[in-house]
This record gives structure tokens, sequence and C-alpha cells, in this order.
């Protein structure tokens, strides 16, 4: 696994900033993993996706991250500092398809995979994406031994299905508990690293411009010069800057 550079990771976030954070997080992963087709990315499980987001995360921007959200009870924002590695789960390496039996259905599936999150990028609606997602998902269906091709799995299987997927790929949706120092409320709350990298990435890409027109501007040097700095470089030197 490679660390992209700067020049690359300020060349993700413009080519991906209005596109969806599952198709930035395959960017990321595609220049992380230059020895990796994109198919062969975007077929991981959800979970696959985010233990490699993760560890690319701590390579880029350290071990901590930072998290704000606000208390569903009295609205106050609670700040949250958390470990990447308390976030990474141990995966276990699975190969579909996978096979559940409920009632008298026998059905043969996969995992989620980042691929299908990018397909429903543009959903209405919560429902509609996983709806969509499930479909992606089922790779045969039979009822009574007889193959069943269109019509709606009963929703006794359906919730089977679901709560098997998420038990199979535990990375794939992190929650954290958490407890609001104002009012001692408690609540969990989903933790997308996906999505918390693409806010990320849009902030360090902003300062990271500024630092550029500061330096272009006060030595005349080349964006390509100053984004290729180390950071500790480039800040002593937009501090020598400011300072005239
Ligand atoms: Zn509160």
């Amino acid at each position: 696994m490679g660390v992209p550079s700067a020049m690359e990771l300020l060349r993700i976030w413009e080519t991906s900033q209005h596109q969806s954070s599952a198709h930035q997080a395959l960017q990321l992963l595609a220049a992380a993993h230059p020895d990796q087709a994109w198919e062969t990315l975007s077929q991981l499980s959800v979970g696959q996706r985010d233990g490699l987001l993760l560890t690319l995360r701590q390579q880029l921007f350290g071990p901590q991250l930072a998290c704000v959200a606000d208390c569903p009870n009295c609205s106050d924002r609670v700040e949250i500092t958390l470990r990447v590695a308390d976030l990474q789960l141990p995966t276990q390496p699975v190969t579909p398809p996978f096979m559940l039996k409920v009632e008298d259905y026998e059905v043969q599936f996969r995992l989620p995979t980042g691929g299908d999150l990018v397909a429903i990028a543009g959903a209405a609606n919560p429902d509609q994406a996983q709806q969509t997602v499930l479909n992606r998902c089922l790779l045969s269906v039979r009822y009574q031994g007889e193959a069943v091709t269109d019509a709606p799995l009963p929703s006794t299987v359906l919730d089977r299905l679901i709560a098997t997927i998420a038990d199979m790929d535990p990375q794939a949706d992190i929650r954290l508990d958490l407890t609001c120092p104002h009012c001692q409320h408690g609540w969990q709350l989903s933790f997308d690293i996906a999505f918390f990298l693409q806010r990320e990435i849009q902030t360090w890409a902003y300062r990271l411009l500024q630092d550029v027109h500061c330096l272009a501007r006060a030595y005349g040097w080349s964006e390509a010069e100053i984004v290729g700095m180390t950071p500790q470089r480039r800040h002593l030197y937009v501090e020598m800057a400011s300072h005239g």
C-alpha cells in the first residue's frame, strides 16, 4: 500500500468534490493500491473497503480522529476524539456466494460492496437505496426448491438477510456510543469513514490552497513547488511570510 502524495490527493479532491463519498473512497483506494484494478477495489465488501480507508486515513492524517456531533436531546455540540485503531475490526477474508435458508426459501447472496454504494449515490431515499443494494446482492432465490426470479421476498426473509449481512461484515457499520456531557443523554452514532474522509480532505485542500496562495504571492514559487514541500516546511514559510 502506498500513500498518495499531496499533489495526488489534491487531484483526487478536485475531481471528486462533486461526487459521492463512495466514489471518492474508490479513487483514494485506487491511488493507494495502484497494483489493484478499479473493478477489484469496487468489489471489496463495504467493511473491507472501510478497513483499508481507515488504514489510509491513519497514514495521511495520523492515528487520531476529531469528530463533532450534535446531541439529539439538547442540541449541544459534542466533540469526540477517536483512535483509528479502535475503529478497526479484525477481518476474515470471505468468498461469495453465501447461502441463507429461511422457512422454505434458499437465498444465495453476496455482501454489499463499495461499487454498490457508488451505484446508489443518486437514490431518492434510504429505503430505495437499501432495496437497490439488496437486489444487487441477491444472486438467486429458490422457494421450495424452485427458482424464483421476480417475486418480492417476504419481509421475514429480507430481515434475516439484512441481519446476516450485518453480522458477516461488521466493519461496514461502526456505531459509536456517545454521552452528552451537558445533559447526560446517551445515543448511538453511525460512523462512516468514507464520508468523514471526504469532509476532512475538503478542509485539508482549502488550507493547502490558502498556503499556496500566501507563498506564491510572497515568494513567487509555483503551485507544484509549494505542494511538494513537507507540511512542516510549508507551515514555517507561511508563518514567516505572514510576519513580513
Ligand atoms: Zn445533550
